[in-house]
């Protein structure tokens, strides 16, 4: 019912010329991709040319950020509405780094998500633990903080259009994932939350991302819990071949699907 959807967060990494290269090589991996969505997230100066290259393909751009103003005196920001202009589909938002680095508050990403859909971007927004919350028992406490502020005020209807990622911090750039079970755990405690926030039906239709070292090798057995309908993709994204292959695992559920 949910299509699968894996979205590839560059981070801060590739010059244009290599952007251009990267999204031309998992364009060209994925000629036909079916029975799955796919956005790439460059950083904002390489937008552009990504989207020209992904321009008529079944690929998608989106942004890994973006300010809750349209416009204004907000020096070194970029809006939503600048985002949408470019075609981007989906824009992250509330992910650990920016939370952690950055100082990014729940009322921010609250800000944040609301402009998003304002202008018709789907907010992708990443709720997590870190590994001592988890150890001293938090992991449920956190998620639903963050999630409950990250849609705070949201109609149901607006609620429905947003996507969620579970992105425990741990797991994030260390190559530890978390495991299929622990991932499916707290994907079906997200989504009683959102059942109780819009409806059983609404909820039934958010996809709850995974993310936190997703690799190829590992991506099969995350994408056959019915409760994970694709991933959130740091590292692996950066490499056409692996990513590719996240991909054709998330399209198959589990199984690589024959060319
Ligand atoms: C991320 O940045 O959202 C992420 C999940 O990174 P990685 O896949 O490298 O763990």
């Amino acid at each position: 019912m949910r299509a699968p959807l894996v979205v590839a967060n560059w981070k801060m990494h590739g010059t244009i010329a290599e952007g251009r290269a990267l999204a031309s090589a998992v364009r060209d991996g994925l000629k036909r991709p079916r029975g799955v969505e796919v956005v790439l997230c460059p950083p904002f100066t390489v937008l552009p040319a990504v989207a020209e290259v992904l321009a008529g393909s079944a690929i998608a751009v989106g942004a890994q950020n973006c300010y809750w103003e349209t416009s204004g005196a907000f020096t070194g920001e970029v809006s939503p509405a600048m985002l949408a202009e470019l075609g981007c589909r989906l824009v992250i938002v509330g992910h650990s780094e920016r939370r952690q680095h950055l100082g990014e508050t729940d009322a921010q990403v609250n800000l944040k998500v609301r402009a998003a859909l304002a202008h018709g971007l789907a907010p992708l927004l990443c709720v997590g633990e870190s590994a001592d919350e988890r150890r001293q028992g938090l992991t449920f406490n956190i998620v639903e903080g963050e999630l409950r502020a990250g849609l705070r005020g949201l109609s149901p209807e607006a609620l429905g259009h947003c996507i969620v990622a579970y992105e425990p911090v741990w797991a994030i750039g260390t190559g530890v994932n978390a495991t299929p079970a622990q991932a499916s755990e707290v994907h079906g405690y997200l989504r009683g939350l959102l059942s109780e926030l819009a409806s059983k039906e609404i909820a039934q239709t958010v996809r709850i991302l995974y993310g936190g070292s997703v690799k190829p090798d590992n991506a099969g057995e995350l994408c056959r819990e019915p409760e994970i309908d694709g991933g959130l993709v740091g590292g692996a994204s950066l490499q056409a071949q692996a990513f590719v292959g996240i991909v054709k695992k998330a399209a198959g559920r589990g199984a690589t699907p024959k060319e």
